[in-house]
């Protein structure tokens, strides 16, 4: 069998980290993997989380087995986390607790594949590195359209020429807020223009919410996906514990199907735990546990989670303020205005390099940088060497 063992070539983004390890610089800065800093550069763990596990040690709940679709309490929990706890459609939904958003990802294509097999995925360009081969490894076929122009904003005519190929019944894959890699996200105005085009088309939103809380406050980045909850009936949408909790690891996240067709909810549900046990059977319980204790009182998760959103925000004004004042050009300080961990940086692949080899500042080489693994003191050295390469 091993012989027909392909070449695969090793992740060009873990090679680069391996690059940046070895270097011996003392201010080499590392802007690649999408991980929440604090100014240390340590992704901590949430205080609140702390508290949260050592409550559950004390508990010592038993290890036995859940159900299929994960924790009941967290399904719900994190379904009025996203919907709204008073929104009326919450009785239009089914969600399962899944490996991350990555295994949401993947339980939904699947979802996809076995009712529409032939449809689109439409996905944005520059979009995120997983969403593409996680749609494809489930068999579905994937076209992508433009989402930034070259000054660094939504390039709304461009995203709609190229979902005019759009046919009935596609599906188009957005990100709730905190544009992965761009940073870019529509206003409400413009969320508003893709609830109409999929209501004209008869396209099906599938909303991934990766970062809620870490753009604006949980229900400004919610606010778009709720548009699309609100007026149009078939819904898919992925969830992440990841960033707005820091649950990482412990792999926490969840899939949600909605219909106002009531009389399909349990064969939604039946379909989705058939699709999780024939690939892990069940989810982690753990980091659902912890998120149980976070959703049942929020206030302190949110204060903290604000003051994570507030250090990028803060790195980002600081960036934009010294570009501002070296006089960069515009489609970099649009930087300030964007959104999240992620930007992608108006340079070449050539620049790219330039920024490792001669400045020691690792980014992703298609210009992605993580802001949160900048330190604040550091924004000023970026801006500088950032104008330095712009004539390589
Ligand atoms: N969607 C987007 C847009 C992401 O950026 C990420 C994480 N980087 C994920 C999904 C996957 O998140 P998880 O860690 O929950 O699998």
């Amino acid at each position: 069998m091993l012989e027909n063992l392909p070449q695969v070539g090793a992740d060009p983004l873990w090679e680069l980290l391996a690059e940046f390890q070895a270097d011996k610089r003392k201010d080499k800065i590392d802007l690649l993997v999408g991980v929440y800093r604090d100014e240390t550069g340590v992704t901590p763990v949430m205080e609140n989380v702390k508290s949260a596990e050592n409550q559950l040690a004390n508990q010592a709940a038993s290890k036995a087995y859940g159900m299929l679709s994960g924790n009941g309490t967290f399904n719900r929990n994190i379904a009025k986390f996203i919907l709204g706890a008073d929104n009326p459609r919450l009785h239009n939904q089914r969600t399962i607790q899944t490996v991350g958003a990555s295994g949401a990802l993947r339980v939904l294509a699947d979802f996809i594949k076995r009712l529409s097999p032939n449809v689109v995925i439409w996905n944005t360009n520059p979009g995120y590195i997983n969403h593409q081969p996680i749609m494809e490894g489930a068999g579905l076929q994937v076209s992508s359209f433009r989402w930034q122009d070259k000054g660094g904003e939504l390039d709304i005519n461009a995203c709609f020429a190229d979902l005019e190929d759009a046919v009935k019944g596609d599906v188009i894959l957005l990100h709730a807020s905190c544009h992965n890699p761009t940073g870019i996200d529509p206003s409400l105005e413009q969320w508003q223009q893709f609830v109409d085009f999929c209501k004209r088309k008869k396209i099906t939103p599938f909303i991934d919410i990766a970062y809620q809380g870490f753009g604006e406050t949980p229900e400004q980045d919610a606010a778009g996906l709720r548009l699309f909850v609100e007026q149009i009936d078939e819904v898919l949408i992925t969830a992440s514990c990841s960033k707005n909790m820091g649950l990482y690891c412990e792999r926490t996240g969840a899939a949600i199907v909605m219909t106002n067709d009531e009389e399909k909810l349990a064969g939604i549900s039946t379909l989705l735990e058939r699709i999780t046990r024939s690939n892990y059977s069940m989810p982690p319980n753990h980091g659902a546990a912890i998120a149980n204790i976070l959703f049942s009182n929020q206030e302190p998760w949110l204060e903290e989670l604000a003051s994570y959103r507030d250090r990028v925000n803060g790195i980002r004004q600081g960036l934009t303020d010294a570009l501002t004042k070296l006089g960069a050009p515009s489609s970099m300080q649009v930087i300030g205005t964007q959104k999240g961990m992620f930007s992608m940086l108006p340079l070449t692949k050539d620049q790219m390099i330039a920024l490792r080899k001669d400045h020691g500042i690792y980014g992703v080489p298609n210009g992605r940088i993580n802001l949160a693994g900048l330190k604040q003191s550091q924004t000023e050295v970026l801006a500088k060497a950032l104008i330095a390469v712009l004539d390589k």
